[in-house]
């Protein structure tokens, strides 16, 4: 038998807000999860601070906007996700500084989530390559804000907008984390995460290379099952807020 690396994440939570850069961030492994927890009553919002209109080369902005937007919508339904909120940041040039993190603080307070997921801001992708810029603006400022949110005297603006500190975030999870701690049994919601991930097809097809959504979620979702004993499994790294 595998060796047991990773821990049970604490799952008696009731609500999360998911915080990523763009449209698909969610759905490389994190979706199937999500898929889990609202089938168990869990409320999970996602909070997208790009429409992803740089991501397809032949595509114009404009029309990427469109397309982008919805394709995020329609794979958040899969999961059981009807919240999905965009912070119009522009995609690829996202900067890391206090406007970014005031819009996610806002939203920490609107939601009122008890933990705050994100994907992976590190330096590399656990596979080694460097990682995108957006995802490491993106995830650090999650980190913040969901600290930034209960502090009254940080982004007094807020206040005025009639956003009361929300200090309720327990954890913050990121999932495709090289230093994952925790792990959550997905089971059968892993297709539900392929679902999920077939939503994105025009960018998908845009890539331009064969990108097989059930093979790469799947194979992911296996080798984290081997260190944790199951089939399919997401791995998050869990820091404390
Ligand atoms: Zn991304």
């Amino acid at each position: 038998m595998t060796e047991q690396t990773l821990q049970p994440l604490d799952e008696s939570w009731q609500t999360a807000l998911a915080v990523v850069a763009h449209p698909d961030d969610l759905e490389y492994g994190t979706a199937s999860a999500v898929s889990k927890w609202t089938s168990e009553g869990k409320r999970v919002v996602y909070l997208l601070a790009t429409r992803g209109e740089a991501g397809i080369d032949g595509m114009a902005p404009d029309e990427t906007v469109r397309v982008r937007s919805q394709e995020e919508i329609d794979s958040a339904k899969v999961v059981g996700v009807d919240t999905v909120e965009f912070l119009d940041h522009p995609d690829g040039v996202v900067e890391y500084g206090l406007p970014l993190r005031r819009d996610i603080a806002r939203a920490i307070r609107v939601h009122k989530p008890d933990v705050v997921i994100t994907i992976n801001f590190g330096m590399r992708f656990p596979q080694g390559p460097a990682n995108q810029a957006d995802h490491r603006a993106v995830g650090l400022a999650a980190l913040d804000a969901s600290r930034d949110a209960g502090n009254r005297w940080i982004f007094p603006e807020l206040l005025e907008e009639g956003h009361e500190p929300w200090g309720g975030v327990k954890a913050l999870l990121v999932n495709a984390s090289p230093n994952a701690t925790h792990a959550v049994d997905v089971g059968d919601h892993i297709y539900k995460g392929v679902e999920s991930l077939e939503k994105h097809r025009a960018y998908i097809d845009g890539l331009g290379t064969d990108v097989d959504p059930e093979m790469f979620l799947t194979m992911i979702a296996n080798a984290v099952g081997a260190q944790f004993g199951c089939d399919y499994a997401v791995s998050f790294e869990v820091i404390g807020i």
